[in-house]
């Protein structure tokens, strides 16, 4: 598939901001990411960044949302997390290619530091704008299992504000006719503070990995 390269944005406008307050329409029921407005995210992104994988797979793993790199390729996991991800796919004995892999939120979020942009953890109104993304992957995809990972995915998945991840860590919960396994972002297991923190949290989104293909392995008996 081509990918168009694009520029980074570089000039976001600050929260609550009104003077250059980008269009918003929360009804709106857009036919391509490109176009939607239904939260204020579109504006200091680059582009929108949709799932990508088999369009029918047994396995759907749903992230927060994309990163710098993300942003610039218009692709999900290619950065550090997403190498991350490889690795823990690989030892869990999963073929990404045979996963199917998005954002619970398709635009980047991003404050300025320097020349850098910085991650910003999108709030609760953009992840329930952006089910309307969700919602249509979860359909045409089909997938079983959805692996959740971390707490912005869990509440997306579970259409669940309240829902914790550290309640669901390694706990399969039914939700509707799918089954969802809840574990840390890759980008815990690479930012956390302590290597044991890394380490542990390395290992359980392997074991839900490993869960995921046991359910999607039972669920195609
Ligand atoms: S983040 Fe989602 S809801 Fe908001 S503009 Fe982007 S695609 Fe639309």
């Amino acid at each position: 598939m081509a990918t168009t390269r694009r520029t980074a944005k570089s000039t976001p406008a600050a929260e609550g901001e009104t003077a250059a307050s980008p269009e918003v329409h929360p009804d709106q029921q857009p036919a391509t990411l490109d176009a939607c407005r239904r939260c204020a995210l579109w504006a200091n992104a680059t582009q929108g960044v949709p799932g990508a994988g088999p369009k029918r797979a047994p396995i759907m793993m749903v992230g927060e949302q994309p990163g710098d790199k993300e942003d610039l390729a218009g692709l999900p996991f290619v950065g550090p997390a997403g190498a991350l991800l490889d690795d823990a796919l690989a030892e869990a004995g999963v073929a990404r290619k045979e996963v199917y892999v998005t954002n619970a939120v398709k635009h980047f979020k991003w404050t300025p530091r320097g020349k850098r942009r910085m991650h910003k953890t999108p709030a609760q109104r953009e992840v329930d704008a952006c089910h309307y993304w969700l919602e249509r992957e979860l359909e045409n995809v089909g997938a079983h299992v959805i692996v959740a990972l971390g707490a912005t995915a869990l509440k997306a998945v579970l259409e669940d504000p309240k829902s914790r991840l550290q309640d669901s860590i390694g706990t399969v919960i039914e939700h509707g006719d799918r089954l969802v396994v809840a574990t840390y972002h890759p980008s815990f297991a690479l930012r956390a503070p302590d290597p044991e923190t890394r380490q542990r949290a390395y290992a359980a989104i392997v074991a839900a990995l490993q869960d995921a293909k046991k359910l999607a392995q039972r669920h195609k008996k």
